[in-house]
């Protein structure tokens, strides 16, 4: 028997009119790249919405038919979200700080037809002119240049094409399967490639986003995405924020420590998400000068890589402010896992609570772990054997945009992460390293993440990067690659000292190599892929 209940499709566009409709009083701020703030409502959110999808019906743009972006968080982007994926098109974001060529296979891959770009933004794209798609057919600057660009297609103004609409729209009623949004991977272990996601997964995602155990955000929240909207929709938050109808402010380019505390302070930030550097560089910036306190401290969500120790214990002992480590992956919309007490942990105290806050915890209810051992049994849950995350649900890819047949995508329904994770008792994952970056030593596998962690612990060490080297006897050895911190000189013996004893001693690098820098991608990751090209002729001694 069917149940008799309505059946109203999840769609982008009915979080952005429940906000408009049920929360006029929220606040919007939009910062520039001056620094220059505008204020705005829920209501004037939806206004701008209806009046940029006006626009682009009356060019034609059909439902499906990808539209970029290279931009900051900002209201123009904002406008973007849920004008385009609101209309039924793609709201395709792009990195602007990709290399030029990821950007041009990006843009090509996708096949988008309008590029939405900021200003300040603008070189990334003068960049790849030459390569832009056949099918492209406009470039919109989303704000005023002092003198109009150079592209082979014609150039417009988002501020032009908005103004010549009246905002008297509906918004359509459309299946809540169709693609709303496209995402590429950030490409550290190999070439991006792009996630669609449905508007029925983004109102899902967002519908947990906000509970208790992960972001915990409420109508009287005052949100603030410092990850960039072009990083797996910046997590969801313009989307939640909505379906809470909390304030929200969109802080531009500048995310430098001293920025981001004049908006915590000067807009009454409640919560904010972003990558472990942005908080260990406000964490440093902070401790720099004691008279520079929260009046009150926000939550924070921390993703994207693992979150050191030190950061966490910083935050919560010396400014009350509580960070909630979460773990994501633009194929899982992003998020998969949030380590916050539970049942089991809550009556823990902060030292023993504080050391288990390196894992990246459970995951919601609608994603679902499994791992796996070689021969397709469950790994013991003993914090030891490890093995490759997969991983379901109604937010999870299916296939990847372009390439339905990728072997990600298992045939009885899991998708393998390519992270390799121990599990606990609890059932918290702990991710050791990347499938991709494990060394593969006479067929046992070594954890490089636990090498370079280790390696950390030496006073004049700043970064290290374990990767493998081919060995004739053993497949693979570890070579660690490591980055001294300014004015020190270590020795390799010295840095293998500090891991001896705390690793199997076949797991010990067979050689330490120093470096100046190590490869980032343009996330802000280790990238290893790059690193090990570097070393890829490389003979033991
Ligand atoms: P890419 O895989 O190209 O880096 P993503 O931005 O989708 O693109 O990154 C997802 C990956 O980032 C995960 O598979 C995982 O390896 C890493 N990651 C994300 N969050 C965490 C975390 N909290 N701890 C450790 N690694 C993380």
């Amino acid at each position: 028997m069917r149940g008799l209940m309505q059946d109203h499709p999840l769609l982008v566009s009915s979080l952005l009119r429940h906000a408009a409709k049920h929360h006029r009083g929220s606040k919007l701020v939009s910062v520039d790249p001056q620094g220059v703030a505008t204020r705005f409502s829920w209501p004037e959110a939806e206004d701008d919405a209806k009046r940029l999808a006006q626009a682009l019906a009356r060019r034609g743009v059909q439902p499906g038919e990808r539209i970029a972006t290279l931009a900051w968080n900002s209201r123009e982007h904002l406008a973007l979200y849920y004008g385009v994926s609101g209309m039924g098109a793609v709201m395709h974001t792009v990195n602007p700080r990709l290399f030029p060529d990821q950007i041009a296979y990006i843009l090509e891959d996708a096949q988008d037809t309008h590029v939405f770009v900021d200003p300040s933004v603008l070189p990334a794209l003068l960049a790849v002119r030459d390569k832009l798609p056949a099918c492209l057919r406009a470039v919109v600057l989303m704000g005023p240049v002092a003198e109009t660009p150079d592209f082979p297609v014609e150039v417009l103004s988002m501020a032009d094409l908005m103004a010549g609409e009246d905002g008297a729209y509906e918004w359509p009623e459309l299946d809540e399967r169709e693609a709303c949004s496209l995402c590429y991977t950030s490409g550290t272990t190999g070439m991006p490639k792009g996630v669609l996601y449905s508007h029925r997964s983004t109102v899902l995602h967002a519908m947990t986003a906000i509970s208790p155990d992960i972001f915990c955000m409420s109508a009287r929240d005052v949100v603030m995405p410092v990850v960039p909207m072009f990083h797996v929709n910046a997590w969801s938050i313009p989307y939640a924020a909505a379906m809470t109808g909390a304030s929200m402010v969109l802080p531009g380019p500048r995310l430098d420590p001293a920025s981001l505390f004049a908006l915590f302070e000067g807009e009454g930030i409640t919560f904010s998400a972003g990558v472990p550097t942005i908080w260990t560089m406000l964490l440093q910036w902070l401790r720099a000068d004691p008279s520079r306190r929260f009046s009150k401290p926000p939550r924070l969500v921390v993703g994207g890589t693992a979150l050191p120790v030190p950061v966490t214990e910083g935050f919560l002992r010396d400014y009350g402010v509580e960070i909630v480590h979460a773990w994501g992956m633009t194929e899982i919309s992003p998020l998969g896992s949030t380590n916050v007490r539970k049942a089991e942990t809550a009556g823990w105290d902060d030292a023993r609570w504080l050391a288990y806050s390196r894992k990246q915890g459970r995951p919601p209810y609608g994603v679902d772990f499994r791992v796996l051992d070689a021969n397709g049994k469950p790994i013991a849950q003993d914090e030891v054997a490890f093995g490759e995350l997969e991983v379901r649900g109604p937010w999870v890819a299916s296939a990847y945009f372009n390439r339905e047949n990728e072997p990600a995508f298992s045939a009885d329904g899991w998708f393998a992460t390519g992270d390799v994770v121990t599990l606990d008792a609890l059932g918290a994952i702990e991710i050791v390293d990347r499938a991709k970056d494990v060394i593969k030593s006479g067929g046992e596998w070594i954890s490089s993440i636990t090498l370079e962690n280790l390696a950390l612990a030496h006073p004049d060490v700043q970064l290290a990067a374990a990767i493998p080297v081919a060995h004739p006897k053993w497949d693979e050895r570890p070579l660690l690659v490591v980055v001294p911190k300014p004015g020190t000189n270590p020795t390799a013996e010295s840095v293998l000292a500090v891991l001896e004893g705390k690793v199997a001693k076949w797991w010990m690098p067979d050689q330490v190599e120093f470096v100046d820098s190590l490869p980032l991608t343009a996330t802000g990751k280790l990238w290893k892929a790059e690193l090990k090209k570097r070393f890829k002729d490389y003979t033991l001694p």
